[in-house]
């Protein structure tokens, strides 16, 4: 397992993740137990997940699981979304954000959160009362590190020079969907990622399992994944757009001799930006899969992967 450090911080994290958003939705808690194992056997020490995963039971899982090797590992947390109901549940006010915290470290079962993320922008609070609180859980030794997900290019510039010009703790990561099928971050999110310092975290890398090759085009997607229990929002996924772009891939991974999951994990933690491919699993064997391929690529892989995905994706 290669480690990275999570933007210009400090921290190290395993170049792949684990995504946690099973856990509590396909992941019953003695099934997220077992990922995590596998995931921890194989090196992985950075583990993300959010207050509103499961209806909070992805939190709860994950800390169990965990147990006494929480010390071991990087773990992040997010909030924004909303949780019970009425407007103050939910957002990034002062209010909220110190709540959520405490309701999120009480979950995990830890006392402290070592990467506490924005879970996406809210309109209704300015970033400068949301930083100078997250400043304060980090004062207080109840957060380590702050990011944020979901941001735009120029929120993030924003939330930069707030916690600058205000000496509070900077942003040291950026959340946002990025796969070979959604390459817009590499428009804007990512160069205000290279330029402020921020590690970019890849939500989705693998399209929801889409490019790991397992579905196929006019045939159902198979039973007990992801795509079939989402119906409706799982055939948007199975689109002619994507399995257009999935069969360039296929070309290239054919002709290179690797899988298509090699190139979907391999093609981000080749990135330099990228500080770890946070793929979500709901078996153990998936987890294996996922972290053999975490290798980077070759210059000349990295430019046929690109060739074939640029126009559409980009
Ligand atoms: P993903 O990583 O693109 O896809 C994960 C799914 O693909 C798994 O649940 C599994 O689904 C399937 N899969 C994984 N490895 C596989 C393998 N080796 N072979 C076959 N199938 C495999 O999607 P994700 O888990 O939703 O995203 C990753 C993480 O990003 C999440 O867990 C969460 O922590 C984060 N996230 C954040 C946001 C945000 O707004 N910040 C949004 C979404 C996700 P099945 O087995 O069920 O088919």
């Amino acid at each position: 397992m290669e480690y990275k450090n999570l933007g210009r911080s400090g921290l190290q994290v395993s170049a792949v993740g684990l995504g946690c958003n099973n856990f509590g939705m396909r992941c019953d808690k003695e099934q997220s137990a077992a990922v995590v194992q596998k995931a921890l056997e194989l090196g992985v020490t950075f583990f993300d997940t959010a207050n509103i995963y499961g209806g909070t039971r992805s939190e709860e899982f994950l800390g169990a699981a965990l147990g006494p090797r929480r010390k071991e590992v990087v773990l992040a947390t997010k909030f924004a979304g909303p949780v019970g109901g009425g407007v103050l549940n939910k957002g990034t006010s002062r209010r909220h954000l110190i709540q959520a915290a405490e309701d999120s470290l009480g979950r995990l079962g830890t006392d402290w959160i070592d990467l506490y993320q924005i879970h996406f922008p809210d309109p209704a609070t300015p970033i400068e009362e949301t930083l100078p609180a997250m400043d304060d859980l980090v004062r207080s030794g109840k957060v380590r590190y702050i990011g944020c997900s979901n941001f735009s290019g120029w929120q993030i510039a924003d939330a930069q020079w707030t916690a600058r010009v205000n000496h509070l703790s900077p942003l040291v990561s950026a959340q946002n969907e990025y796969n070979l099928l959604d390459r817009r971050v590499e428009r804007e999110v990512v160069p205000a990622c290279n330029a402020y310092g921020l590690g970019v975290l890849p939500y989705f890398p693998l399209a929801s399992g889409f490019l790991t090759g397992k579905y196929r085009q006019g045939e159902p997607p198979p039973e007990d994944t992801r795509l079939a229990a989402w119906g409706a929002r799982g055939q948007q996924v199975l689109s002619e757009r994507n399995f257009h772009i999935l069969g360039k891939l296929q070309d290239v991974a054919d002709s290179l001799g690797k899988s298509m999951l090699a190139l979907a994990i391999g093609w981000l933690a080749s990135q330099p930006y990228v500080s770890s491919v946070i793929a979500g699993a709901t078996k153990p064997e998936q987890v294996e899969q996922n972290v053999a391929a975490g290798n980077r690529l070759t210059p000349d892989e990295l430019a046929q992967v690109d060739a074939a995905t640029r126009r559409e994706a980009a």
